[in-house]
């Protein structure tokens, strides 16, 4: 999702600023939980967020969780703000900012759990390690997750769930809830992302699964 930039958006995110973040926080790595009114929950990051429309929901259900939405594209994030505004929840943080390089926001152990939502596919074999499901990422991943840590996937991109699947596997993730088709099974699908409105309004199936942190 590449949007046309819009300048006036430079200034109008500015307006969101007690909970988006648009400057690397380095600050805060280990104490992420520290921001949120309730530091004892837990924490949900979403890597490429979009305009929110998944994160605001979940987090709107699950206000005994603290979420972080990762977007590297300001156009974008811009609107995740403003749902999140809309809805008034002061569970949620936005943070412009490259899913490359989490290592250098957040500590070993910090994160419940990730969820990937329609991640880019990068179809050109040339191009796997840029997907975020590749086993470098997934490594990192490991990493920064608890011990009982999972990841939370969805796509639309057959080929891109077959290869995080095996990527999944080739690094010992145990999986569970796998489906090729989400909104025909009876798997807890609470929130949906554009994408998935997008391609499921089409009549494409959604593929998903969970995958639990390596022991
Ligand atoms: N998750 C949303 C959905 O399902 O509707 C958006 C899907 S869109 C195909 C992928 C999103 O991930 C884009 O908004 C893109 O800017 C963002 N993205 C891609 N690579 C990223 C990265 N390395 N770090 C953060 N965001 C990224």
């Amino acid at each position: 999702m590449r949007l046309r930039r819009k300048p006036w958006i430079d200034e109008a995110i500015r307006e969101y600023d007690s909970f988006v973040y648009l400057q690397p926080q380095e600050g805060l790595k280990g104490r992420w939980r520290e921001v949120f009114d309730n530091p004892t929950a837990p924490l949900w990051v979403e890597l490429g967020t979009g305009k929110g429309n998944f994160i605001s929901r979940l987090a709107d259900i699950h206000r005994e969780v603290n979420f972080i939405g990762i977007e590297v594209q300001l156009g974008v994030l811009y609107y995740a703000a403003k749902k999140c505004a809309a809805a008034e929840l002061t569970n949620v943080r936005l943070l412009r900012f490259d899913a490359a390089f989490l290592e250098t926001l957040f500590a070993p152990g910090e994160v419940d759990r990730f969820f990937i939502n329609f991640c880019d596919p990068w179809p050109k074999k040339r191009h796997a390690k840029r997907r975020l499901t590749y086993r470098g990422f997934l490594d990192r991943y490991a990493r920064l997750l608890a011990a009982d840590g999972e990841i939370h996937f969805k796509s639309d991109n057959a080929g891109l769930f077959d290869f995080t699947l095996e990527e999944f596997n080739a690094r010992h993730w145990p999986l569970s809830e796998v489906t090729y088709d989400l909104h025909g099974s009876d798997i807890l699908n609470e929130a949906m992302t554009e994408y998935e409105a997008k391609f499921s309004g089409l009549g494409q199936p959604i593929f998903h699964c969970v995958a639990a942190k390596p022991a």
